[in-house]
Parts: C-alpha cells; structure tokens; sequence
C-alpha cells in the first residue's frame, strides 16, 4: 500500500506542520480507523491519513495500522494509547518514524525496558550499542507475543456485539 502526503490544501500554513509516519499494532481490524483518528485527534494529532498495512510478500492485510499524522511536535503523539469500544478494550502502540521506542518503566528513549535498570540492579552492561532499528524490531516482536497472549491469538470475529 503506497501512502501518500498531500493536504487538500497546499497553502503555505501547512509547511509549518510537520507530518509523521506512524505504525499502530495492537488493535483489532474490527475497530474502525475513524475511531483511531478521532482518539488521535483528541490529543492534538491530526490524522492524514490511515489503514492497514499489507504484507508485500502475499499482499494480504495485516493487523498492523499504518498512518500518517500532522501535529506541531511529534512528541504529542501518544506512544501508548488506550480504547474502549463496544466492550473491547486495548492498548495501542503507536511507532513513529524516526522516534525512538520510550521505555515502558521509566520512560526513557534511551533503551527499551529489558534494559532498563531505572528500578531492578541487574545491569545488562554486555548489550549496549545496538542500532535503533534493531532495538526496534526487537521490541516490535516482544509487543506481537505479548499480543498473543494478550488477545487470543487476535481471533476477532466479526460478531463483535
Ligand atoms: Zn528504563
């Protein structure tokens, strides 16, 4: 899926906003993407656009949302964010392009939480210096096995009511 950046409008007020690039996982297809905008929305985040990511190799749609905002500063964009919809709940995380993953325990950008030593003293000096990306992918993958578990295997019908 290509997604493109254009405003309905090219004025000049629109340089000054900046747009973003942001992946979401956790949250079931059967959830609409007007809801996700509008929760973006109400923290300040405009949504350009959003959808479903395919997979490139069997082109078949993922879970994982795939979107890009607009907003004066990219730290507006939430990096966890709950929905309630219809008695489903979950927490959504939200990836942005070019921002590093924020540690879940004590909130620093600086490493992901199995490194973190803000409260246990096990300090896992041995690890350190891994790209960005890499922690990325990394956590990425703990998120989808905590999914797993979390969701039931992800198996939303259609029968939501
Ligand atoms: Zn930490």
């Amino acid at each position: 899926m290509e997604i493109e950046v254009k405003g309905k409008r090219a004025a000049v007020t629109e340089l000054q906003k900046v747009t973003h690039r942001i992946r979401i996982v956790h949250v079931p297809t059967c959830i609409p993407n007007e809801f996700l905008a509008f929760k973006l929305n109400e923290v300040g985040v405009v949504v350009k656009q959003i959808g479903y990511d395919y997979n490139r190799n069997d082109g078949l749609m993922s879970n994982v949302g795939v979107g890009v905002v607009e907003c004066k500063d990219i730290d507006r964009i939430p990096d966890t964010m709950f929905w309630r919809l219809d008695g489903m709940t979950g927490r959504a995380l939200i990836f942005v392009q070019g921002r590093s993953l924020r540690c879940y325990r004590c909130g620093s950008r600086l490493h992901k939480v199995a490194q973190c030593t803000a409260l246990r003293s096990y300090a896992n000096a041995s690890r350190r210096g891994g790209g960005d990306q890499q922690e990325m992918d990394d956590l990425e993958t703990e998120d989808l096995h905590m999914i797993l578990s979390d969701l039931g295997k992800g198996t939303f019908g259609e029968s939501a009511a």
